[in-house]
């Protein structure tokens, strides 16, 4: 091949600048230039020298050509002509490796692109069943008549504006000796490192490597027992790019009001007011629950239910999630209505005294009574005789105010 008779090479510099052995797999080997090439960045005071070695050794051994040649005839094999280390920069290869937040994944070369989030809005109903809503959305997707080359051809030249690597390093100096690098994308190429003939542009795309997929079609399927603020993951759905791992769409789940039911967990609540003649009496409802069934509750005969009181049903709450045969407790919360108006006979007080447990026996003499001062009872609104009182206070704290202050600071000292 190279004029002279095949022979192994028993080379290992490229090996030993990396510290691996010559069956090193492609991931450890990216690790192990990771490792090197931050210790040894001029950035962080490594010496350029080395960086430059360490990034070389780097591109031979990852390229599988290369790697090949340079086992076979070493370094010298490489020098002629089958592709030797490139001119590029050392800067161009750790940069396309570890910038865009893709280098610590290990693995693939390319960056991850962004999640895509949407709120979806689901009942409490959609929630105990379970559902699927289909929803169309749109997103970009790799151009299909060039494959996200973005030409024809399927070439495209390095950008020379940021020599590929898509961002432009700025040097300020903001002090004696201090020197700042920005770093910012590039406007030549977007970022993207290459640029593309005018002339070769691919015309659906037209140069862009993404066009616009409307009415991508996703099923969400909500399952029984999911939660409030739950996430539903799509794998790999959201915008396509070029050398992108394309990321998910999210939907998170946001549960809708529901006008009976109030979830706690795993538990549902529910108020319920009854008659003062209900809670004292007995009485029997039904709820409509959240699939439709029809609930028949019922008081133990001869109970009392007191305002405030709560009663649970068993496994009527919501199903879990995953084991949706499993399901929680059902509270139901009790007020009682007292009669809005009306008044009771002497003979009806009588009747309900011979019934209702007796008055505590603290009855008042006739010598006590002539003792006491008659009151008479008003009808109130506590909440609107409140309000004006302090409406009162507010005005005269006011009206102080208007005074000289002088007497007031005056004792304040005393
Ligand atoms: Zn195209
Ligand atoms: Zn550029």
């Amino acid at each position: 091949m190279f004029g002279r008779g095949p022979r192994r090479s028993n080379e290992t510099k490229y090996y030993d600048i990396l510290g691996v052995s010559k069956d090193v797999s492609p991931e450890d080997l990216k690790k192990a230039y990771r490792k090197a090439a931050i210790k040894n960045h001029p950035d962080k005071g490594g010496d350029p020298e080395q960086f430059k070695e360490i990034s070389q050794a780097y591109e031979v051994l990852s390229d599988p050509e290369k790697k090949e040649i340079y086992d076979q005839y070493g370094e010298e094999g490489l020098k002629e002509g089958m592709g030797g280390p490139s001119a590029g920069s050392p800067f161009d290869i750790f940069e396309s490796l570890f910038s865009g937040g893709g280098g610590s994944r290990g693995g693939s070369r390319k960056r991850r692109g962004e999640d895509v989030v949407h709120t979806l809005k689901v009942s409490l109903e959609d929630l105990y069943n379970g559902t699927s809503k289909k929803l169309t959305l749109s997103r970009n997707i790799l151009c299909p008549s060039c494959k996200g080359k973005g030409s024809k051809s399927g070439n495209s030249s390095k950008c020379t504006g940021c020599r590929g690597t898509g961002m432009k390093i700025s040097v300020h100096q903001i002090g004696p000796g201090m020197i700042q690098q920005m770093q910012k994308v590039c406007n030549d190429c977007r970022g993207s490192g290459e640029t593309i003939n005018e002339k070769d542009k691919c015309p659906q795309c037209k140069g862009n490597k993404v066009v616009l997929q409307e009415k991508k079609l996703l099923e969400v399927f909500v399952e029984k027992g999911m939660s409030h603020n739950q996430k539903i993951t799509f794998q790999g759905e959201a915008d396509e790019a070029p050398d992108t791992i394309t990321g998910d769409i999210i939907f998170v789940l946001q549960q809708k009001e529901h006008p009976k039911f109030k979830r706690k967990g795993d538990d549902l609540f529910l108020e319920h007011s009854l008659s003062l003649l209900d809670a004292l009496c007995g009485f029997q409802f039904t709820i409509t629950h959240l699939d439709g069934r029809q609930l028949l509750v019922k008081s133990r005969p001869g109970e009392i239910i007191k305002p405030g009181q709560f009663k649970a049903i068993n496994d009527e709450g919501m199903p879990h999630h995953q084991r949706p045969f499993m399901k929680g407790t059902l509270y139901i919360h009790f007020s009682v209505d007292f009669p809005e108006s009306g008044s009771l006979t002497p003979e009806q007080c009588k009747a309900l005294e011979a019934v209702l447990p007796p008055r505590p026996s603290s009855q008042l003499t006739e010598m006590e009574l002539d003792e006491c001062e008659e009151t008479t009872l008003h009808d109130v609104n506590l909440e609107e005789e409140m309000r004006k009182k302090q409406q009162q206070q507010q005005q005269e704290a006011y009206d102080e105010d208007d005074e000289p202050a002088g007497p007031r600071v005056q004792c304040a000292q005393q």
